[in-house]
């Protein structure tokens, strides 16, 4: 390897890659618009407050993934660790609620943050997702849901579980998290200093801790679902019919909580079995207090995210067709070359998936390359073929050679095109 390698964390998308990523996007983002979502794209960076204030000063994604710097104007600027802030800051500014009761935006880019890469998990990464702004509608939870599970099976996921769970809200949280404190600090021995770290800033984030020992020593915590106030238990409840009623089959998990601090009541997590650790492929849920923390009216909103790394680790397996050329230019000399450029250039014009080879290789080289590339025929442009005004086009399927015309050669690819079909 040179100098230069990309940044620990981050990934190129090569060629052979991104046919994958397009055909992702090309399924999830269909099911998203099936389901009313128009798309919405925000700037990588904002302003470091909004995560400050929209995400948390107590979680770690602020305190200690986030990309944040000053630029040359003085200000402090940050690299995106996640959307949802950003589709509200664009929902206030452009006052997106007005004109309509229930805004719905899907959005796909890459998102950062400084956290310690490993199989899954990386420092820029990609995300697709959903936000529905303006109903506190427990169906619309059971929509929102069902949405991501379908995007994922559209994508090729198959092994999916839903696991769900309620944190509350501003009215019963605190009380909720002032026990779970209390547990964890009656017995600071039995906890990692990161637990006892978290049980200060944020309680709920214990469970989302690795150690094996503090799992066993979190066994007879509190579990929030005792402490829920009677809106936040009623809301969980219908959730949870309306689920059973659509047909999506969910877990709950009163442990399972989010490193957000925006959620309230419905937190939902999706896994994947065709994972190793890092096995959730999207999150999400609702946060009735976001809009209102970052200066808007109080407006309900419910999203998810999915991370597309891990989805497409997850369907890996899955065999992809290959983009192969429809035709493969073999030309021989540079006065060919600029014939079979110009011919190349008709085809493409024509809808035609075409290869040009510069190799200036022997026609037999240059051949193999057209198989390897998975061409369906090879265009020969030779000093004869200039010569005669006839070119050769060989169906490497049959081995067949056809002389013809250059004014005739799209007409004839397009009747033996429709002829293979
Ligand atoms: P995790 O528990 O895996 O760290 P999270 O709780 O930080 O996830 P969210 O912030 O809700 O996750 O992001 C939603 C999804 O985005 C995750 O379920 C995951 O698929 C993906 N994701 C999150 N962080 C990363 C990362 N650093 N690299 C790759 N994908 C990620
Ligand atoms: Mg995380």
């Amino acid at each position: 390897m040179g100098e230069f390698t990309a940044p620990k964390g981050t990934k190129d998308i090569l060629p052979g890659d991104s046919p994958r990523w397009d055909r992702f996007f090309a399924a999830v983002e269909a099911v998203y618009k099936n389901y009313g979502y128009g798309r919405i794209d925000t700037p990588i960076f904002e302003k470091e407050n909004l995560f400050a204030r929209g995400i948390g000063d107590g979680t770690d994604i602020v305190n200690k993934e986030m990309y944040a710097f000053v630029d040359k104007g003085g200000r402090k600027i940050a690299l995106r660790p996640e959307e949802t802030a950003g589709v509200v800051r664009a929902y206030l500014e452009h006052d997106l609620g007005r004109s309509n009761p229930l805004v719905k935006v899907y959005y796909k880019g890459p998102m950062f943050r400084y956290e310690r890469p490993q199989g899954g998990r990386q420092r820029q990464f990609w995300q697709v997702g959903v936000e529905a702004l303006g109903s506190a509608d427990p169906a619309l939870d059971a929509e929102v849901i069902d949405c991501a599970l379908e995007s994922l099976g559209a994508a090729g996921l198959e092994d999916l579980t839903l696991h769900i769970n309620s944190v509350g809200c501003p009215t019963c949280r605190p009380g909720y998290t002032k026990l779970l404190r209390a547990y964890v600090q009656a017995a600071p021995d039995k906890f990692c200093q990161t637990c006892l770290n978290r049980a200060e800033t944020n309680p709920l984030r214990v469970f989302d801790c690795k150690n094996s020992g503090c799992a066993v020593a979190l066994r007879e915590a509190p579990l929030i679902t005792a402490y829920l106030c009677t809106d936040c238990a009623d809301h969980f409840a219908s959730v949870l019919t309306a689920l059973q009623f659509i047909g999506v089959a969910a877990e709950p998990n009163p442990r399972l909580v989010r490193g957000l601090d925006y959620y309230t009541k419905t937190a939902f997590e999706i896994k994947s079995t065709a994972l190793g650790a890092q096995d959730a492929v999207a999150a999400g849920g609702r946060y009735d207090g976001l809009v209102e923390q970052l200066g808007g009216p109080p407006t309900p909103g419910i999203g998810f995210a999915v991370g597309v790394e891990r989805v497409l680790l997850a369907t890996e397996t899955i065999e992809q067709p290959a983009t192969r050329p429809d035709v493969y230019v073999a030309t021989l000399g540079p006065k060919a070359r600029r014939a079979g450029l110009a011919a190349a250039r008709l085809l493409r014009r024509g809808g035609f998936a075409v290869a040009v080879d510069f190799s200036d290789k022997a026609l037999k080289k240059q051949l193999n390359y057209a198989d390897k590339a998975g061409a369906a025929f090879v265009l020969i442009v030779g000093d004869e073929e200039l010569a005669s005004g006839a070119y050769v086009v060989k169906n490497m399927g049959s081995g067949e050679q056809t002389a013809l015309d250059p004014e005739s050669l799209e007409s004839w690819l397009r009747s033996q095109r429709s002829e293979g079909t």
